[in-house]
């Protein structure tokens, strides 16, 4: 078990609260143990933080850029030990968390390369005066991330906030505290100055609420679910403060009668099973066009029940354990519910391997349910897929965007024109045609409706992290109208 200290305040120390523990997924063994940060720590780090912003936001953006670059190579000298720190906290398998942390590194070098060829603008010249607009650091800001791809979800909010002059303080998952920490020693060893990146663990209630509250905080990037999205969005309408919040999901997925069946079906099981489900775009809930509906629904049964589900360490692991018990006691609760509702079961609906220790769950699909139904409408973070058949494409549209949701979706076909068509109907963020759960950070990211608000990712989230100033340089000599 390792003994873990937050970095606030311009040092290593334990946060002023109680001890706790964090559990490794697959076997419930303790694997860390720390001290919870409270609301006096969040106040002293975040004077700290405004005291050592203003010199940070002096650098040149190029220099800047440089401590960026420089954090990204380490992470990517560390690729594999970081991988495996973010397997024991969150039971990811070794393969997703070596993407998580290669989009880590990727996301560093990204924006450092956009603060270096940021361009402020000279608009055009209306009167006597050379016109600019430029744009400026806003101060201290926060980020409050979630426990399912820790490293990705910090490093796509610290490194635009550390590139724009910002000083940031990252508030990770109570559960799920280690990255955030490796990434503030990552950051020292690049050569950031102290203070400008801080990480508070704690609970969300307690460090969350008090970031957000903090008068000297600017902005709030936040990642979560839709309840505590919508309390962090009405308590930054009080500080008339921007927030981005990128929160859950009931995504669908959609195959055409004319789509390559067996892409489909791959891009489906990867689409709903990969991180067992613990994924905000997890495309939870499958339509089908009725003509191949039968065959479609036997591959993907078939394709669940051949998914390896176990030990998240090995190299041939499709799903490890859900996160913790209390989560897939919730999932559980989803299930039966499915059931209560009328859905049929075509595969899994049980525990795996229960006596690892760890908290793992069976690929599961249901059929027989309505669009309607709570486990249609609601998110359940969990390996749970419904298939839902469909006749036509108006009748497809009206069942898609008939949820509170709207985070991305999925079509499977051979036609373009039938996708665009169908994607612009969509009220989704992102549509993913032929594929699905691929991401890039150059294109941005977020939800519409329940799913969020502004998008993360991309050269405009930089400008987020910025305000923009309008400066007039008057060029007339002629006297003021009122100089007599
Ligand atoms: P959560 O909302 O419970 O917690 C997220 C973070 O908010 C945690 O750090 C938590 O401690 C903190 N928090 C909790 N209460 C708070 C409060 N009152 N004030 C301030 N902060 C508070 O979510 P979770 O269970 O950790 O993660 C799962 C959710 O995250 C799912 O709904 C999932 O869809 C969503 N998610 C969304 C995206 C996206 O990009 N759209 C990505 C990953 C996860």
């Amino acid at each position: 078990m390792d003994s873990l200290q937050a970095y606030f305040a311009g040092t290593w120390r334990d946060g002023s609260g109680p001890r706790y523990t964090t559990l490794y997924p697959a076997d419930g063994s303790v694997v860390a143990e720390l001290s919870a940060c409270t609301s006096e720590d969040v106040d002293l780090t975040i004077r700290a933080a405004a005291a050592a912003q203003p010199a940070w936001a002096a650098k040149k953006a190029h220099e800047r850029a440089l401590v960026l670059y420089r954090m990204a190579e380490l992470i990517r000298q560390e690729s594999e030990s970081l991988a495996r720190l973010q397997t024991l906290d969150n039971g990811k398998p070794l393969s997703e968390t070596r993407a998580l942390v290669a989009s880590a590194a990727g996301t560093l070098q990204y924006f450092a390369a956009a603060i270096e060829t940021f361009s402020e603008t000279i608009t055009p010249q209306r009167g006597d005066a050379l016109t600019l607009s430029r744009y400026e650091a806003l101060g201290v800001v926060a980020a409050i991330t979630p426990w399912n791809s820790p490293i990705a979800s910090e490093a796509q909010k610290i490194a635009p906030a550390l590139a724009a002059g910002n000083a940031i303080v990252v508030k990770p998952a109570e559960i799920t505290p280690r990255l955030a920490i490796e990434l503030a020693r990552i950051a020292l060893a690049a050569g950031l100055p102290s203070g400008l990146l801080s990480v508070l663990p704690g609970k969300g209630s307690v460090v969350g609420e008090a970031l957000v509250r903090h008068p000297l905080v600017r902005r709030v990037a936040f990642t979560g679910g839709t309840t505590v999205g919508r309390g962090i969005a009405r308590l930054a309408a009080e500080k008339f403060m921007p927030v981005s919040l990128e929160l859950g999901g009931k995504s669908p997925t959609i195959v055409c009668p004319d789509a390559d069946l067996t892409q489909a079906v791959a891009g489906i099981l990867w689409g709903i099973f990969s991180s067992s489900g613990e994924s905000c775009i997890a495309g939870s809930r499958c339509f089908i066009h009725q003509s191949v509906y039968a065959e479609v629904k036997t591959a993907l049964v078939k394709g669940a029940e051949h998914l390896r589900v176990g030990d998240p360490m090995a190299a041939n692991t499709h799903l490890g354990p859900l996160v913790s018990d209390s989560h897939r006691n919730s999932v559980e609760r989803y299930v039966a519910l499915g059931l209560a509702e009328g859905g049929q079961l075509l595969c899994g609906g049980q525990r795996l391997h229960s006596d690892s220790g760890g908290y793992y769950y069976a690929p599961t699909i249901f059929e027989g349910l309505a669009n309607t139904a709570r486990l249609c409408r609601e998110e359940v973070f969990g390996p749970v897929l419904v298939l839902i058949p469909y006749a036509d494409d108006d009748e497809l549209i009206a069942a898609c965007n008939d949820n509170d949701y709207g985070l991305a979706a999925g079509i499977w076909t051979a036609d373009y024109r039938r996708a665009l068509a169908l994607g612009s109907a969509l009220h989704t963020g992102t549509v993913w045609v032929n594929t699905y759960k691929q991401f890039s950070i150059s294109t941005p990211f977020g939800g519409m409706k329940d799913s969020g608000l502004g998008r993360e990712k991309g050269q405009a989230s930089l400008a987020e992290y910025m305000t923009q100033k309008s400066y007039y340089l008057g060029l007339s000599h002629a006297p003021n109208p009122w100089a007599n």
